[in-house]
């Protein structure tokens, strides 16, 4: 088989950043092939109420025509429910809690989940999805996202109807604390996280274009992360985390966390699945899981892929993608 039809696919979870770049990793987007995009707030300054909401999906928009934007807000301790009404009113879909410290401009995150309870409280009563950034920071690094589990089950527990997303899940034990915790719990999976380890990342040379939050970790972990997605469990949906940063911010002595990998994301997972046999579960993976679990329609397009070597690009618009350099299978059919 040499072409691959796909339903368009959602990606749910990249960072579009602020300023004029936000335009390039926008169109990025749309370049590679994903019809929607839910678009993480942590910028420069944050998105934390509907006026910056509106004025940053505005300028998305602008740069991006067509590009489904699915909008987020960080959440912070205190807000109000006149916040948090006003944010849904103005279609935010998601808020996004970083515990503080833990990752890329988090320095003003949330010190104790319990602190955010009573806005975990609204979110429930506005049927606004609540996406984790499941990691203590007191923790050590490799550790971090299974410690925050037990507060994660304690949340799940307090809130029995709030929907809830862990991000970017890399280990075996966070999805299994996910499966156990119903179905209105979902996790979302990494291109990186399914294909890469620790040793990948800092076995040999260091590879700054794969240090990510959180880190990448053993291959048992990856094996459960590679047969959660091949199996087809409805709880786990494609989100890319696609992080861009500068490349003279990552091969740099404070190399920024985050991985680029959203323009590279489709036909990776392409080969990913097709080498497990599991090509059929490529599209719900993509396409329906995650649509199904925000209450969204299905997209209506379709994308191709060819089997047709291409070259990863050593840059895009200044970041550099994990792989570059790399040749892969599949590529994006131009439209
Ligand atoms: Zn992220």
């Amino acid at each position: 088989m040499d072409r691959l039809v796909l339903r368009q696919p959602d990606d749910f979870h990249v960072h579009l950043r602020q300023g004029s770049a936000s335009a390039d990793w926008a169109r990025d987007a749309q370049k590679a092939g994903f019809a929607r995009v839910l678009v993480m707030p942590n910028t420069v300054p944050p998105v934390v109420d509907s006026a910056s909401l509106m004025r940053y999906r505005h300028s998305l928009a602008a740069a991006a025509p067509g590009l489904g934007l699915l909008m987020t807000f960080k959440i912070m301790a205190g807000m109000t429910t006149e916040t948090l009404t006003a944010l849904k009113a103005a279609g935010a879909v998601a808020g996004k809690l970083y515990p503080e410290g833990v990752t890329t401009n988090s320095a003003d995150g949330v010190r104790h989940l319990k602190d955010a309870y009573p806005v975990f409280e609204v979110m429930q009563e506005l049927d606004l999805v609540l996406c984790l950034h499941g990691e203590d920071p007191g923790a050590f690094t490799f550790d971090r996202e299974v410690v925050f589990l037990k507060d994660f089950r304690a949340l799940r527990q307090a809130f029995p109807r709030l929907r809830i997303i862990l991000e970017h899940i890399s280990t075996r034990e966070g999805l299994e604390t996910v499966r156990e915790a119903g179905e209105r719990t979902a996790g979302t999976l990494t291109a990186h996280h399914l294909l890469y380890t620790f040793d990948d990342l800092a076995g040999g040379a260091l590879r700054p274009h794969l240090f990510c939050k959180p880190l990448l970790k053993r291959s048992e972990d990856r094996a459960a992360l590679q047969a959660a997605a091949v199996a087809g469990e409805k709880q786990f949906f494609f989100g890319s985390d696609s992080a861009p940063h500068a490349k003279s911010n990552k091969e740099a002595a404070l190399c920024s966390a985050g991985c680029y990998t959203m323009p590279v994301s489709l036909p990776l997972l392409a080969s990913f699945f097709e080498e497990r046999g599991a090509l059929e579960k490529l599209d719900p993976f993509l396409s329906v899981f995650g649509a199904e679990f925000y209450g969204l329609p299905r997209n209506p397009g379709q994308l191709v892929l060819e089997r047709r070597p291409w070259v990863v690009p050593l840059e895009y618009h200044g970041a550099v993608p994990p792989n570059a350099g790399e040749t892969l299978d599949w590529q994006l059919q131009e439209v």
